[in-house]
């Protein structure tokens, strides 16, 4: 099998300095699109991910398609330190080498790398194009880096809340190099800043969780964390009762978000974790929706979130825009209240006096005249009206029933 060889012969380390360009016996040196590879044939081992790339790479160079693609590329590139567009374009079909293209740019030296306290780099994987390494986030940010991006984004994609993946998910990424160290409190406050800064060059940001750093500088987060989730399977293992949106009370209204994983993608189904993915099921869902999902969506006010690449996920998102669409005026109202009526019956109040009550039970629930139907809600206006929706497995959280304001019939409604 053709695989990836790393440069040095001691295998996984995160020295830099042990990174070396000498090659392993029976390496060879092939040339594709993106740089040099470091490619060995091994009869034990699978091919590696990054083996393909040199075999794409030959079938780009086959019969002058590659040469054809770098004379139609309108790519104008004017720094003097830019890339050729064939270096590009090879970096790109390639994959992620993009050593020929980064070779020639000041940033990437290792003396603005993050290290550890000991002094090792962490690990950011190894690629074709050699070790990746960490930026370290406060040196990007002292030296202007970031903003200089984030207006470039502005120019190039518009105005948009930018999105920043992990960065609110995680405890704030400490460095250890001698030069620029930063605790973990300080990246805390850099990380802020940097979600302060790009909401103010591109009129918002957004990040994946939602916890209180950087929060007042957020206008979404994808989700919240695994509360939800991670106790319906048990992992809590009896230390709590419930899961309560007790976030949801202090941000609903300023911040849109998702509960919690759990929720994600809630229209889809139930996910196939056989594969045993640690979250997401990689795309593989059942369809059939979880009917304590879509209620858990409207008892803790989110708003759905769906991750696709296929037009056939359309009906689902159509599907959750429809259980969205009774409740989404809400997503501005603060959230003045929650609490639990009975076992499986929860009410929640919204600051211009609507209110929810979701049944999670197996029968109707009474409240003041008004049936809460089994696996349903119902909407309670400023005025008293009341909207109920129940759920059944074709539409989801439909509306049962509405009093047609002309004639005073009930009508079904779909
Ligand atoms: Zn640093």
């Amino acid at each position: 099998m053709l695989y990836f060889q790393r440069a040095s012969k001691e295998g996984r380390t995160n020295d830099i300095e042990k990174y070396s360009t000498k090659q392993a016996s029976g390496v060879q040196k092939i040339e594709t699109l993106g740089g040099d590879y470091a490619l060995k044939w091994d009869d034990e081992t699978q091919m590696s991910v990054n083996a393909h790339n040199a075999l794409v790479s030959a079938f780009f160079k086959a019969g002058g398609v590659f040469d054809r693609l770098v004379e139609s590329c309108p790519l104008r590139l004017t720094s003097p330190n830019a890339s050729t567009n064939r270096e590009t374009l090879g970096a790109a079909i390639v994959g992620m080498d993009f050593w020929r293209i980064r070779r020639t740019l000041s940033r990437h030296v290792p003396c603005r790398a993050c290290r550890y306290a000991n002094g090792q780099f962490p690990d950011g994987g190894f690629w074709p194009g050699g070790l990746a390494y960490n930026l370290c986030t406060k040196k990007a940010l002292d030296l202007g880096w970031c903003q200089m991006d984030f207006a470039r984004l502005r120019d190039v994609i518009g105005l948009g809340p930018l999105f920043f993946d992990v960065m609110s998910a995680i405890e704030p990424r400490r460095c250890g190099h001698p030069a620029h160290k930063v605790t973990s409190d300080e990246m805390g406050a850099v990380y802020s800043r940097l979600f302060e800064l790009a909401a103010d060059a591109m009129g918002g940001a957004a990040s994946e969780c939602g916890f209180d750093l950087g929060i007042r500088h957020l206008d979404y987060v994808n989700h919240l964390w695994h509360e939800i989730g991670f106790w319906k399977s048990n992992r809590y293992k009896g230390f709590l009762s419930g899961v309560f949106p007790v976030w949801e009370l202090v941000y609903h209204g300023v911040v849109f978000y998702t509960s919690d994983r759990w929720l994600q993608n809630h229209t889809y189904g139930n996910e196939d974790r056989s594969n045993g993915a640690f979250d997401f099921g990689w795309g593989i869902y059942d369809r059939n929706e979880d009917p304590e999902k879509a209620l858990k969506m409207v008892e803790f006010g989110s708003r759905p979130i769906l991750y696709t690449h296929s037009f056939s996920d359309i009906p689902s998102i159509v599907r959750a825009w429809r259980e969205y669409r009774p409740v989404r005026h809400l997503q501005k109202e603060e959230m003045t209240e929650h609490r639990e009526i009975c076992r499986n019956v929860f009410e929640t109040a919204y600051g211009d006096g609507s209110r929810t009550v979701v049944n999670y039970g197996s029968a109707a629930f009474g409240l003041d005249g008004i049936s809460v139907p089994s696996l349903g809600y119902v909407l309670i206006g400023p005025d008293d009206s009341t909207r109920t929706f129940a759920f059944d497995s074709r539409d989801g959280l439909a509306e049962q029933t509405r009093q047609n304001e002309d004639t005073g019939n009930t009508a079904r409604r779909r």
